[in-house]
C-alpha cells in the first residue's frame, strides 16, 4: 500500500519516515506526488478537526491513503497558549525564532514548577475512501529559560525540555526525540490501523 505523508514540513517528514520503517507500506511524499504546492488553510478549532481536514484534503487530491498531523504546543503558564495556533502564534511575520523569543519573554522570571508545557500530536489518516482514523500523541515537558538550540530539530523544539532530560529536544538524537516524542507516541498508536488497512488493500 502507498502511504502519503501529507506534510510540507521536512521535519515532520524525516520523522515519519523513520517512525513508519517498519509498516507495510511505501512512503511518498507531497513533492513525490506532485502536490507540494497544495495548501490546506487550517479553519479547525481543536489539534483533531486540522488533522482531518488535510488528511482528507490530501486524500481526495491524491486518490491515496493519507497521513497527516496537527501539532501544538501547550503551555500551562499561558492558557494553554499557543495550542493550536502554535504555526502562526504571534502573527503571520514572526519566524520560528521570533515565536520561541516571544515565548521565553512571556515566561520571563518564572520557576522551572511553573514553565510546564506539552507537545500534543493528532494524526488523522484518510483512506482513498474517505474513512478517516485520528490518534493523539502527548509528551510532558517544560519550556526552557532560553533557546538552546542543536544539530538538530524544528518548530519549538529549541525551547522545550522533554520530562526525563536536562536538554532540549534540539539537543538530543532524533532517535531519543522519535523514543518520547508527541510524534512518536501517535505513530506507534496509527500503525496497527495502518497494517490492518495494508492487509486489506
Ligand atoms: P503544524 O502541526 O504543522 O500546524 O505545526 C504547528 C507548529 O508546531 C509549527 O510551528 C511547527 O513548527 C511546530 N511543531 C510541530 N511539530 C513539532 C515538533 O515535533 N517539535 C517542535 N515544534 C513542532
Amino acid at each position: 500500500m502507498q502511504l502519503l505523508i501529507a506534510t510540507s514540513n521536512p521535519g515532520k517528514l524525516r520523522e515519519y519516515r523513520i517512525l513508519l520503517a517498519g509498516a507495510p507500506v511505501e512512503i511518498l511524499s507531497l513533492h513525490d506526488v506532485g502536490l507540494g504546492a497544495m495548501d490546506v488553510v487550517e479553519t479547525g478549532k481543536t489539534f483533531e478537526a486540522n488533522a482531518r481536514l488535510k488528511a482528507e484534503a490530501y486524500a481526495q487530491a491524491s486518490g491515496m491513503t493519507a497521513l497527516a498531523d496537527d501539532t501544538g504546543l501547550v503551555v500551562d503558564a499561558l492558557n494553554g497558549a499557543p495550542g493550536v495556533y502554535s504555526a502562526r502564534y504571534g502573527g503571520a511575520a514572526l519566524t520560528m525564532a521570533d515565536r520561541r523569543a516571544k515565548i521565553l519573554a512571556e515566561l520571563d522570571g518564572l520557576p522551572d514548577d511553573e514553565r510546564t508545557a506539552r507537545f500534543v500530536c493528532v494524526i488523522a489518516l484518510t483512506t482513498p475512501n474517505g474513512e478517516t482514523f485520528t490518534v493523539e500523541g502527548v509528551c510532558d515537558g517544560r519550556i526552557a529559560r532560553e533557546d538552546r538550540g542543536g544539530a538538530s530539530g524544528f518548530g519549538y523544539d529549541a525551547i522545550f525540555i522533554p520530562d526525563g532530560f536536562d536538554v532540549t529536544w534540539s539537543q538530543v538524537s532524533l532517535d531519543d526525540k522519535n523514543r518520547v516524542s508527541h510524534r512518536g507516541a501517535a505513530a506507534r498508536a496509527i500503525l496497527p490501523i495502518l497494517t490492518r488497512l495494508a492487509a486489506e488493500s
